[in-house]
């Protein structure tokens, strides 16, 4: 099934096909809002640098997802991105066309090449409505990541699963398995059946069923409610034009609404969770299921700073299609450790002071926190008590922190959350003390490039169980960076504590761990490590620190990358 081939474009049999709503691919191509589709971009590079035959399909986006600007108020101002699909890839000439709501909306595709590292490239499909002879509406149904209403969603939803599958066909591939990136694609299950049934309208048989579900592999991304989509049944059946089987739609339904998890868990035979307490968490949530766990890594080669990446390639040649090999990272010098480092460190800082004037300096220790602004990863947990991150300044020294981060259009609340940062920040700012703020506008893959590796430590506080994996603290791990953040997602696996970071809050075995935790004594937490072991070490103790950072890399970057993870979804899910 995985023999090599140079060129998927010429080798369209036994393919995987990926399906998924956004890809973070490049930071030129705006096609991605976080971390969800930032991890697809990664894995599709590890897929292409292991010569592994699968094609991904994906939507145009083409007025991407925002440009995010703060107000001096600290409100965000959400802007359209502005890119040219036909400056990264080619409009091809095959259209299909679908049912939505009673019209004939015809789709077309880009194709995007990844080039894989080892001279292997993997073909991205971008689905496109914008064509002559679609009504203006439906000419912007691949427009807007997660805009619209939630008739616009389940558009773009049939278009990502259905239009998906008629491309592949008319592109002429053969493909093994459809792997579905979370629950938006469910409905190429549908397609599946349809082509099987050659298209009549009739109820499926359990042995039709079975053969789809041989097929299917899905992947869920969040313990979060909010992050399942769910739509009301009557409205979904409209949209629809009723396409979908009643007995199936029955199966997927709960209080009168259709939800595309269980769509997609109902037609899989192989179910994951991004790591190995998301794993268990969501059989509690979908009880019945099978679902194993695959925890998620990153695309080393994208996420290396330059400083670290020449110290790699002097002592560990080949560490790009071979990452396991960072593990040797232990034996590199210190000074060449800490100076790599320092190289990061002073772009980030460079950064930091063009954009933001905020006279930040190499020498002092920086935190960052990056990540969409929403509750349940409690952005602003580090700024709970100013007074004593004040004091503990005075008595440590100097620390400097940086934020950033993107809120969900309809998320409210983590918009007040970047308003409470960025005021904070202002304040602090204003004060002559021994702390200093920034928040960056517009995070995306670029500024992410630089923070993760340039800050002296990663902080990541989510409130458990509703981080089901976090990658931003893998980035950091590979270029040196230690973490410390709740023990949750990836985090479990990859604490060691005072060797690759620290840990806030309790611990799996202890009893309180499964409980509602209460925030002040994370609070608690958090600033006695920065103020008893943390800030100390990386002021007194440099041998210690490089200690750690090394740890990082040996330990966590040579694990929690895209090509274990590849390997993992090819033995365990691909592979029959
Ligand atoms: C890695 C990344 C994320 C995901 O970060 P988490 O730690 O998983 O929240 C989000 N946005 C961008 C731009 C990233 O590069």
């Amino acid at each position: 099934m995985f023999q090599q081939f140079k060129d998927s474009s010429e080798n369209k049999h036994e393919s995987i096909a990926y399906f998924t709503m956004e890809i973070g691919i490049s930071h030129s191509v705006p096609t991605y809002s976080g971390g969800l589709g930032v991890l697809a971009g990664d894995l599709m590079k590890a897929y292409a640098d292991l010569k592994i035959p699968v094609v991904c399909i994906t939507l145009l986006n083409e007025k991407g997802y925002f440009h995010q600007k703060i107000d001096p108020q600290g409100n965000q101002i959400e802007e359209p991105v502005n890119w040219n699909p036909s400056d990264f890839m080619v409009p091809l000439p095959n259209i299909v066309i679908i049912n939505i709501d009673g019209r004939e909306v015809k789709v077309k595709a880009w194709k995007y090449q990844v080039h894989g590292i080892t001279g292997n490239n993997l073909t991205v499909y971008f689905l496109d409505t914008n064509i002559e002879g679609n009504s203006d509406y439906d000419k912007t149904l691949t427009s807007f990541l997660y805009g619209g209403d939630r008739a616009y969603r389940i558009a773009q939803e049939m278009i990502l699963g259905i239009a998906g599958v008629k491309m592949l066909r008319s592109l002429g591939y053969n493909i093994k398995k459809y792997h579905m990136n979370e629950g938006h694609a469910s409905l190429l299950v549908i397609e599946l059946l349809k082509e099987m049934q050659n298209r009549e309208l009739r109820d499926p048989s359990p042995n039709e069923l079975e053969k789809v579900k041989s097929k299917c592999i899905f992947t869920t991304h969040t313990p979060v409610a909010a992050g399942h989509d769910r739509f009301d049944t009557k409205l979904f059946k409209t949209i629809t034009n009723n396409y979908v089987p009643d007995i199936m739609l029955k199966k997927a339904q709960h209080d009168n609404q259709v939800n595309m998890t269980l769509f997609a868990l109902n037609y899989s035979h192989y179910i994951n969770g991004v790591a190995k307490r998301h794993g268990q968490i969501t059989k509690k949530m979908f009880r019945g299921f099978h679902v194993d766990s695959i925890t998620n890594g990153i695309h080393p080669a994208t996420w290396i700073s330059k400083p670290f990446k020449s110290m790699f390639d002097k002592h560990i040649p080949g560490w790009p299609v071979d990452p396991f090999s960072l593990r040797n990272a232990l034996s590199i010098k210190k000074d060449d450790f800490w100076n790599a480092h320092q190289q990061a460190k002073k772009q980030l800082i460079d950064q930091i002071n063009t954009r933001t004037n905020s006279g930040f300096e190499l020498t002092r220790f920086t935190i960052g926190y990056a990540r969409r602004f929403t509750e349940y990863k409690r952005p602003s947990l580090l700024l709970h008590d100013i007074d004593w991150l004040k004091a503990m300044a005075q008595r440590v020294g100097d620390i400097q922190i940086v934020f950033a981060g993107k809120a969900h259009s309809q998320d409210t609340r983590g918009k007040e959350l970047i308003r409470e940062v960025f005021q904070t920040a202002q304040q602090i700012n204003s004060q002559n003390c021994k702390i200093k703020i920034a928040f960056l506008e517009n995070y995306n893959i670029q500024l992410a490039k630089f923070l993760v590796a340039g800050c002296d430590v990663w902080l990541n506080n989510p409130q458990r169980p509703y981080e089901a994996s976090g990658t931003s603290g893998m980035k950091a791990a590979l270029n040196g960076v230690p973490q410390i953040s709740t023990l949750d997602g990836w985090w479990l696996e990859g604490h060691i504590e005072n060797v690759t970071g620290w840990s806030i809050g309790p611990h799996q075995q202890d009893p309180e761990f499964s409980n509602d935790y209460d925030m002040k004594d994370e609070v608690k937490d958090l600033y006695e490590k920065l103020e008893k072991v943390i800030i100390p070490t990386f002021y007194g103790d440099r041998d210690k620190w490089v200690e750690i950072m090394k740890h990082c890399v040996a330990i966590n970057g040579s694990f929690f990358n895209t090509h274990r993870m590849a390997e993992q979804y090819i033995s365990n899910a691909y592979i029959d």
